[in-house]
């Protein structure tokens, strides 16, 4: 029978239930001779990486494999949702391998960015997390940047070891992986995926021009982010596409802010100041009194208030509500993951509440920017 039919590419258990998830194939392919795996055939035939995804046991099961081998690991995030993307205990996972953080999507950020303040940041938030790397390489998979640097300390730093890029979902890793395959590896040369004993998850090994081997692993599925709990829809009002354009709200205490219908800010408590948002610009605003909101929410969400949709924002869990102190003289962001952040230069201090869905990760840090 079907359920028990493997790949004949990378030898995984074939399904049909759930694509996006290793050792899935369409209904139809099953007829194929030898039947292999979707990912696997989009390899052979069309030399490109496509991301799979597994839950957080599995993922870990696979990182502390990667310990137990000479490995240099690229651990890639997204720096539009760093805390949300970042894999805390990584360093537990890779014991003494080395770990080069490669922090994409870097073309987010407004141009006149400082990026040695980011770097410095980035550093500190790593030192904060328990992680240790070997070097931090701001890169933009998506506008060909920072790649070069990157490629470059991996060579300084591989010797004989395999390199393994780890990753949550959605943070640019088969971007990354496609640029390196068109850039850096001989394209007559087949991508192969290989098996390793004793585990059930698939990784792809890419053969660069001096004969080494990238190796791709799943996207680990972090239950904490927006991009996890919207529609596929929504994602792409969530996900900035374009440098984001900070925008600054005057707020009085008692006001708030909707992120369309998916998120809000209130000022609690404090003297009149400014708040600063780094959302999608495909997330409409609304100012209205804090009094009204719940009331305002009630009414517009699905509509003035959107997206979701009505019937989308009834497929998504029930809102939290975080009330954070921003204390005196502290430059803050409200970082909201997946969603963006709320930066707060509070002289004063501030009392401020955000309402999320039940799971998202909720955060206050030093200003990124
Ligand atoms: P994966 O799930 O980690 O393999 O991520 P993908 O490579 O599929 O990318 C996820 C999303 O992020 C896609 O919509 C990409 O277009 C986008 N993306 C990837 N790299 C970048 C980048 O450098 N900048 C921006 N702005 N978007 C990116």
């Amino acid at each position: 029978g079907q359920d028990i039919k493997k790949c004949s590419g990378c030898g995984i258990r074939l399904q049909s239930t759930a694509q996006g998830e290793p050792g899935y194939l369409p209904d139809k392919a099953w007829e194929r001779e030898p039947v292999i795996c979707q990912r696997c055939f989009r390899i052979k035939n069309y030399n490109e990486a496509s991301s799979v995804a597994v839950d957080q046991d599995e993922f870990l099961r696979l990182l502390g494999q990667i310990g137990g081998k000479n490995a240099l690991v690229i651990h890639i995030v997204d720096l539009f949702d760093f805390e949300g993307s970042l894999i805390s205990g990584l360093q537990r996972f890779v014991g003494n391998n080395p770990v080069i953080l490669a922090v994409n999507k870097t073309d987010l950020l407004p141009k006149v960015t400082n990026w040695n303040k980011v770097l410095n940041w980035v550093q500190k938030s790593c030192k904060e997390h328990g992680l240790r790397t070997v070097d931090i390489v701001l890169c933009s998979a998506k506008k060909n940047q920072g790649f070069d640097r990157l490629l470059e300390s991996v060579a300084a730093r591989r010797g004989d070891r395999d390199v393994y890029v780890v990753g949550a979902t959605n943070v640019g890793k088969s971007t990354l992986i496609n640029r390196l395959i068109r850039d850096y590896s001989d394209l007559d040369q087949e991508l192969t995926t290989s098996r390793y004993p004793g585990t059930t998850l698939d990784m792809v090994n890419i053969p660069l021009d001096d004969g080494k081997f990238i190796i791709d692993t799943p996207g680990i599925v972090y239950p904490w982010r927006y991009s996890e709990l919207v529609s596929r829809e929504d994602l792409g009002a969530i996900m900035p596409e374009n440098p984001l354009k900070p925008m600054v709200y005057q707020l009085n205490e008692g006001q708030t802010l909707f992120f369309g219908g998916l998120g809000r800010f209130d000022f609690v408590q404090g003297e009149h100041q400014s708040f600063t948002c780094f959302v999608s610009g495909r997330l409409k605003i609304h100012r209205t009194k804090l009094e009204r909101a719940d009331e305002l929410f009630e009414e517009h969400a699905g509509e003035l208030l959107s997206p979701p949709t009505r019937e989308r924002l009834a497929e998504m869990p029930e809102w939290t509500r975080h009330e954070l102190r921003i204390p005196k003289g502290s430059r803050l962001d409200v970082f909201m993951s997946g969603l963006g952040w709320v930066k707060v230069n509070s002289d004063q201090g501030a009392l401020v509440a955000v309402h999320v869905p039940r799971g998202v990760k909720v955060l206050l840090r030093p200003s990124l920017i």
